[in-house]
């Protein structure tokens, strides 16, 4: 078994050690080690990474035995003594939000008797799930508590202690686990056992920053950021706040009316614009329908018509047959196109067996009843498709 060196020196992260073991896990060498600064996945921390040698430390886990095998990108053989570098900036972020959730959870329970149920170290964001619900005062309240711990910079301490001396100690959870217990110390503020890497100061957490709370089974799951990562998380707001700002022209608090003012004026113009579409297609129905060809006795209006979509075209084509003696066939006028036929009350033309046969041709789909018959997709030409509705349309029947 594995010593682990990051229990008691959690800044160590060279080290010499002797491959003790080896086993695969999937399709990758993994090896055991005499002795190990490397955090295996656990707690809700994920594992660290870096170099064995000349391989490449790429995960790091924990077996059921307590057995820690470092994953490899490359074989190595049993028995060699071996450097070994931890990756050090990977490791002192993980430092950084874990130290961080601490006291955060330390201060929800202090402040309002919240008491931490889960945790998740994430690749960008981490998070914490407290037992009860909390207000959004109160995540305030907790939020400033947990950053006046760390810019007081308290000693962070770990201590090892039996099983009945942390039955005396006021630990903020129940051990999950008897035997020796390894025990975080924030001077004067929190105890809890944990087995994962802190930082040895408050202060090297820098700021703690909660980005979002939502309501979950009863509880609440707080989302934060801490040190290099609430840097990051500042930038990236600051660059979006100040491309907002340059579009609208307001200060950065002001954004959310801003915005909401502009999202009611698209309305009220989207509005506006539908309804000069409409009064614009009864005028142009009626020019059409003026300008319609008499064939055998019918008005037949065939056409392509730009800038219309299909309900745009749905309203010409009803426009035109509201009069009596009207058959219409109307098409978009850029490939794939669309196609809407219609036809007044009192003919008998069936709008649905043209556009069939117009699709047996040129593809597409869609379908409808006798008076009114829209579809999609048409390909060829232009000039064809037009040609091929106008002899549907008088085709005896
Ligand atoms: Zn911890």
């Amino acid at each position: 078994m594995s010593n682990r060196i990051y229990y008691t020196e959690p800044q160590c992260t060279e080290f010499d050690a002797v491959v003790t073991g080896t086993t695969r896990q999937g399709d990758r060498p993994a090896v055991a080690l005499d002795t190990t600064a490397f955090y295996p996945t656990s707690g809700g921390q994920p594992h660290d990474t870096g170099m064995l040698g000349d391989a490449r430390v790429v995960e790091v886990t924990e077996s059921d035995a307590g057995e820690v095998w470092h994953v490899l990108d490359r074989d190595v053989e049993a028995g060699q003594r071996l450097h070994a570098v931890v990756d050090r900036e990977r490791r002192f972020d993980h430092m950084q939000q874990h130290t961080g959730q601490h006291l955060l959870s330390a201060a929800f329970d202090r402040l309002h008797h919240a008491r931490t149920v889960g945790f998740h170290l994430g690749a960008v964001v981490s998070s914490v799930d407290l037992a009860i619900d909390v207000s959004a005062q109160a995540i305030a309240a907790a939020e400033s508590e947990a950053n006046r711990i760390v810019w007081e910079d308290r000693p962070v301490g770990i201590r090892f202690v039996t099983e009945a001396e942390a039955a005396a100690l006021p630990l903020r959870k129940e051990p999950a686990r008897g035997g020796t217990l390894r025990v975080i110390d924030v001077e004067g503020y929190d105890l809890s056992a944990c087995g994962g890497t802190h930082v040895s100061r408050t202060g090297a957490v820098g700021l703690i920053a909660l980005l979002s709370a939502e309501r979950l089974r009863g509880g609440t799951r707080l989302e934060f950021v801490c040190g290099g990562r609430a840097l990051r998380s500042l930038r990236t707001f600051r660059d979006a706040v100040a491309g907002c700002i340059r579009h609208v022209s307001v200060m950065p608090e002001e954004l959310p009316g801003a915005i909401e003012r502009l999202q009611a004026e698209v309305k009220d113009q989207r509005k506006a614009m539908k309804d000069v579409q409409e009064r614009l297609a009864g005028y142009e129905a009626a020019a059409l329908a003026s300008a319609a060809e008499e064939v055998n006795g019918v008005r037949q209006v065939v056409q392509a018509i730009d800038g219309r979509d299909q309900n745009g075209l749905k309203a010409m084509a009803l426009a035109i047959c509201s009069n009596p003696g009207f058959e219409a066939a109307l098409f978009s006028t850029t490939a794939p196109y669309v196609a809407v036929l219609a036809r007044s009350k009192d003919r008998s033309v069936d709008c649905a067996a043209v556009l069939k046969a117009l699709m047996e041709t040129c593809g597409g789909r869609g379908g409808g009843k006798p008076d009114l018959a829209q579809g999609g997709g048409l390909t060829g030409s232009l000039a064809e498709i037009l040609d091929a509705a106008r002899r549907e349309l008088s085709r005896p029947r």
